[in-house]
């Protein structure tokens, strides 16, 4: 019997991975090596809609999952595809090639293939109805349902009309891929690259590469910046005449542009994100946000909105900030989520002198939005020697929070933020 099976898909991860392997199919050509004894029952030739399962908690559910089940993916509360399982099979090497690895070096080797897919247009709490569950019940983790509770919700995806995919698929340009290439790029190439771009201009620098304008990401070289994806074209080829790269065979995605790139030491901003919580643009590690500040801050064009979020994006980076990360709040010490903390000038920004600015470990902490922030900025909340003064403001629930904060020592303050903090604590404050 049909078993329905319930496939999230709202992460940034997951949502790449539905791009690259479900909306994109993946040709035979360019997988058929990793599929040996999995390749029974493929028909070679065809194009394959592929998905996977990390290990971890979803592996009893994947156990579950048999051929002919309805899979329905959910984002932002709706489902927005459903297809057919046409094969169940695990495979390490394949799925680590499709996707690449997470940061604990595993890989989606659970995998599934599907067919029969459409987009819909199906809210989740009808979903959820259908299920049994409550309305606002929220879909989280992999989960496959036995047949006789998927029966009404299968029959209702069944006659749910057929829809235009959600604009996070329409708006991302169709990718194409053959056989993998991998490039093979320097520091020193990169930077040959970026000389010769700022030399002939961006467009005549698309053309020597035969690249197109990048949608997604750029380097970004103090003012200047330029497409992620013709630069490593442009460096491979130029080192690698008998080899060169076919830019229309050469899948430019994070694990083949964004992340090398990163990994040489530049900064690559990801035009697409909506904010700096989804992308550090220059990976994991705070000090690679640290050696580049000093050269790049000074240079970016801050009256720009994109000049602003780069240098927050320097200073959220050099404080640990990552995505999918957590930090503590400088002032109340909670331990949050990185979506849920700012990268708080302590000294304000438009008071420091340029050494300060480059200080980005020590300028700035995290500080948290449920009310730290406000509160130290309008200087409600000072800290002098480490410890938590506060101004009352006689609305009584701030008030309460900033009662329960008084005395308190912020785990922000350290001796080589002092200077920053003693200059905060000497502004008046400003009315909320
Ligand atoms: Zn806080």
């Amino acid at each position: 019997m049909t078993q329905l099976v319930l496939q999230p898909c709202a992460s940034q991860a997951s949502k790449e991975h539905f791009l690259d392997t479900i909306a994109t199919p993946v040709s035979w050509d360019s997988i058929s090596e990793y599929l040996g004894p999995d390749a029974r029952g493929f028909a070679p030739g065809e194009d394959l809609q592929l998905w996977g399962i990390s290990p971890g908690n979803s592996q009893v559910q994947y156990n579950k999952l048999s051929v002919g089940d309805v899979a329905v993916f959910t984002a932002n509360r709706q489902a927005f595809y459903m297809a057919k399982v046409s094969h169940v099979f695990e495979n390490e090497g394949l799925a680590s090639s499709l996707w690449g690895r997470d940061e604990k070096g595993r890989t989606w080797q659970y995998m599934y293939a599907l067919s029969e897919g459409r987009y819909i247009d199906f809210n989740t709490s009808a979903l959820n109805i259908a299920l049994g569950y409550k309305a606002n019940n929220n879909i989280q983790g992999f989960l496959v349902l036995d047949s006789a509770k998927s029966s009404g919700a299968i029959a209702e995806l069944i006659a749910e009309p057929t829809a235009q995919p959600p604009t996070w698929i329409s708006d991302s340009t169709t990718r194409k891929r053959s056989k993998k290439i991998t490039p093979s790029i320097s520091r020193v190439g990169i930077e040959d690259a970026i000389q010769q771009a700022k030399q002939i201009g961006r467009e005549r620098f698309l053309e020597e590469a035969g690249a197109h304008k990048a949608f997604r990401y750029v380097v970004v070289d103090g003012q200047f910046e330029i497409d992620a994806k013709a630069l490593i074209i442009w460096a491979h080829n130029k080192s690698h005449p008998e080899a060169k790269i076919d830019p229309s065979s050469f899948d430019g995605n994070r694990k083949t542009v964004a992340e090398p790139l990163r990994e040489l030491g530049f900064f690559v901003d990801d035009l697409r994100a909506d904010s700096l919580v989804d992308e550090a643009p220059m990976g994991d590690d705070p000090q690679k946000y640290v050696e580049i500040a000093s050269s790049l801050i000074g240079s970016l064009d801050i009256t720009r909105l994109t000049g602003q979020r780069r240098e927050q994006g320097l200073i959220r980076g050099a404080l640990g900030l990552k995505p999918s990360g957590s930090q503590q709040c400088g002032i109340c010490g909670k331990v949050l989520p990185s979506g849920l903390l700012v990268a708080g000038h302590i000294k304000k920004r438009s008071e420091c002198s340029p050494s300060e600015r480059v200080d980005v470990t020590n300028i700035a902490m995290p500080v948290c939005l449920f009310g730290c922030d406000v509160l130290f900025e309008r200087r409600y909340l000072t800290v002098v020697d480490g410890i938590i003064h506060v101004k009352l403001t006689g609305e009584n629930a701030a008030d309460e929070y900033l009662k329960s904060l008084e005395g308190k020592i912020a785990p922000g303050w350290t001796e080589a933020r002092r200077e920053y903090f003693d200059w905060h604590a000497a502004q008046p404050k400003t009315s909320l």
